[in-house]
């Protein structure tokens, strides 16, 4: 079984009157194995985005099939965005509570039974154990990072997802990053990326899909899309 395997998905925005049609995703087929680190490498507009809502369900296909860890996102959808952690692209965060409180905040919201809650454990995992009851307006720009993913794993989701983790991050903070995430990904987490450095897809991704204007152009492990360049 796959961890994502999706089918001729589409998207259309608009085209409703108000605003013009525009076919974002044009039929992709992604399928990310298990445990693997998978990058959905493409330039802005390609439809990575799109593509990473729609899994999350905060956008709605045109037309295909999506499921995650086994679960179709239409027919289970609840199942299948339990099982998904998404790092958002940008910093927006509740900057009032400590790191602590806003796991706990964040459990809550996905339901994680109190006795179920690993919150001091994972802010440890993302070495902000120092931190957890510091405001988060203190923290730095990497260690804000690191609490997003650590918000994106308080349920421990079988898949984590990144989107455009390192947009207008300095190296330092993207190898240290980079770290973080891949001592999840040894503890068994698998991890889906989106980027638009080939650099990054490369160094990290096991497997690559290349998207561009809505169309997966490529999508082979990476020593082989490298050497085909
Ligand atoms: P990427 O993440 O690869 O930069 P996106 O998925 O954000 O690409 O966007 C793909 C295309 O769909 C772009 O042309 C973008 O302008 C368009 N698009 C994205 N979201 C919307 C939306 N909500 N309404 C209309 N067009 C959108
Ligand atoms: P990305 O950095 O992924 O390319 P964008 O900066 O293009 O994303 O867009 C940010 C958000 O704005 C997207 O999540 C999308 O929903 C929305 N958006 C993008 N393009 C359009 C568009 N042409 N019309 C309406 N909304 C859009």
């Amino acid at each position: 079984d796959y961890a994502i395997a999706a089918r001729g998905v589409r998207k259309t925005y608009g085209g409703n009157g108000k605003s013009p049609a525009k076919e974002a995703l044009k039929g992709v087929d992604i399928f990310v194995k298990r445990g693997t680190i998978f990058g959905l490498l493409g330039p802005n507009g390609a439809g990575k985005s799109t593509f990473i809502n729609i899994l999350a369900g905060l956008v709605r296909k045109s037309a295909g099939e999506v499921s995650v860890w086994g679960f179709d996102i239409d027919r289970n959808p609840r199942q299948a965005r339990a099982a998904l952690g998404i790092v958002p692209q940008e910093i927006n965060m509740e900057v009032f509570f400590t790191p602590l409180e806003g796991m706990e905040i964040q459990a809550g919201l996905y339901g994680v039974p109190k006795s179920q809650r690993r919150s001091m454990e994972i802010l440890t995992a993302l070495g902000l154990e120092d931190k957890a009851n510091a405001y988060v307006r203190m923290l730095s720009g990497g260690m804000k990072r690191r609490l997003l993913v650590a918000k994106a794993m308080v349920h421990s989701p079988p898949i984590l997802i990144l989107d455009e983790p390192t947009a207008g991050v300095d190296i330092e903070l993207r190898k240290q990053l980079w770290e973080y995430v891949l001592k999840l990904h040894e503890q068994g987490v698998t991890i889906v990326l989106t980027t638009h450095y080939l650099e990054e897809a490369q160094e990290l991704c096991k497997e690559i899909a290349i998207i561009n204007h809505g169309e997966v152009v490529a999508c082979e492990p990476t020593e082989k899309l490298i050497s085909s360049l």
